[in-house]
């Protein structure tokens, strides 16, 4: 298939072909000639799926044929969980659109209100939010929504984690009822498909993530550590395998600046990003990373939304995340269209409950590597693959012991490397229930 039968335009099939894109991806097939049609859709999609171009596209297309007419309004509004991603959307809208007249703009908090007002009172075509920001300007009535034609809530799971409900449900509150919807998320939990029933009226559902969710060339591997070995065995990893680039993910803005340092006094150059950095150093050392003259970036989870990188080859988890979905975002910044990818996590007994909630995510467990020196002195106990956190199993009136049941059945993934030493990680089982004294949160 190629992108010339997707029904767009010459303007925008030149652009995408002047980026190199030669043929769309699943999502990108499926969704892009329903929403040309007008429908509304949900759709299960990830980063590195595409999804971005998936509702840029239809968008420039169908706003292709007017413009903005009056000061402080847009025609097409996108809510997206962080700055980062605002302004990478904004980015793509320009990339896609540069054969065309229309004009976006990032509305993202954090920095002055005053340029944002003062380029809205032009008017704009697409605006690209974070919806705290946007419902403040909102509020100041220095935007109008009734021109809003399209409306797209982009990795809405994450806008939910983040708490964004209560801004989003008051926009979209304020939107015109005649109006396209899309809504993207990597996971259809249930709060998604609730924000979806007040957002996207008779909504297509598309779950094209859902089916080649497994297939991402991400090899994903663990190494066993005690906590505080991670930087030391970090530092080895890196200098025994010489990577190029890794994108490196931990919990706090201090454990980030702390292991800048630890990795420096190794000999290693590192750069962190996160909440305690102005936007201003954040973007350079972004676009340093993206450059590659930066070649190990430690991020928290939040500031890492939006990095968008092709060929990133190699993601590591210096501390799991919680929740689940966190590490699918996580894995989703390497591997991505079709490149391959590999995701290492550092794993300490600590990281044990994260660890089984992850690989029920997965459903399957994720290959467990001992790094010869670093091996641990508390070990990281067997997994529990189908894991079922404390307040859901109250809710379900659930025992401790009827959390794991027979019939998990082993990745048949996890054996595809030879394994520098196996660690028996086993899967949910009576005797392995049997065996959880080192279970920290047992009942
Ligand atoms: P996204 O999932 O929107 O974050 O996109 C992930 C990456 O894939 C971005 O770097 C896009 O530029 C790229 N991309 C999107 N669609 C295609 C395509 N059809 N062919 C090649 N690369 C693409």
């Amino acid at each position: 298939m190629s992108f010339s039968t997707l029904g767009l335009s010459a303007p925008i099939l030149t652009a995408i072909s002047e980026l190199g894109y030669q043929t769309p991806t699943p999502i990108q097939a499926e969704a892009i000639p329903l929403a040309l049609k007008g429908k509304n859709l949900i759709a299960a999609a990830q980063t590195g799926s595409g999804k971005t171009a998936t509702f840029v596209l239809p968008i420039l297309e169908l706003l292709a044929k007017g413009e903005t007419q009056r000061k402080k309004r847009a025609r097409a509004l996108i809510l997206t969980p962080t700055r980062e991603l605002a302004v990478q959307v904004t980015r793509s809208i320009e990339q896609y659109g540069k054969h065309l007249e229309l004009k976006a703009m990032a509305i993202y908090g954090g920095v002055d209100m005053a340029p944002q007002k003062q380029m809205l009172i032009q008017g704009v075509d697409i605006v690209v939010a974070t919806p705290g920001r946007l419902r403040d300007l909102y509020t100041q009535r220095a935007i109008h929504f009734d021109e809003i034609e399209m409306l797209v809530l982009d990795e809405a799971d994450r806008m939910l984690d983040m708490g964004f409900i209560e801004d989003i449900t008051k926009i979209i509150d304020t939107l015109p009822e005649q109006r396209q919807s899309l809504l993207f998320s990597a996971t259809l939990s249930r709060q998604v498909r609730e924000l979806a029933k007040e957002t996207a009226d008779k909504a297509i559902q598309l779950s094209v993530t859902k089916k080649s969710e497994g297939k991402p060339n991400i090899e994903q591997w663990l190494v066993t550590v005690d906590k505080d070995k991670k930087s030391a065995l970090l530092s080895h990893l890196i200098q025994e395998n010489s990577w190029p680039q890794a994108l490196i993910f931990i919990e706090t803005k201090h454990g980030a600046a702390k292991l800048v340092t630890q990795l420096e006094k190794r000999g290693i150059e590192a750069e962190a990003i996160h909440s305690g950095r102005t936007q201003a150093i954040r973007e350079q050392i972004l676009a340093d990373f993206k450059a590659g003259k930066v070649k190990y970036l430690i991020s928290t989870g939040i500031s890492a939304r939006g990095i968008d990188i092709d060929e990133l080859p190699l993601v590591i988890n210096y501390d799991l995340p919680f929740p689940a979905d966190e590490y699918v975002h996580r894995i989703g910044r390497t591997g991505r269209a079709g490149a391959a990818g590999e995701a290492i996590s550092l794993v300490s007994k600590d990281d044990f409950k994260n660890l089984c909630m992850i690989e029920s995510r997965l459903d399957h467990l994720i290959e467990r590597r001992e790094v010869e020196g670093f091996e641990p002195r508390k070990a990281v106990p067997v997994s529990i693959l189908n894991y079922v956190p404390k307040s859901k199993r109250d809710a379900k009136g659930e025992g401790s012991n009827e959390r794991v049941k027979a019939g998990n059945k082993p990745s048949t993934k996890n054996n595809k490397r030879k394994v520098t030493k196996p660690k028996d990680a086993k899967y949910g089982s009576e005797s392995g229930d049997a065996k959880l004294p080192l279970n920290p949160w047992k009942r």
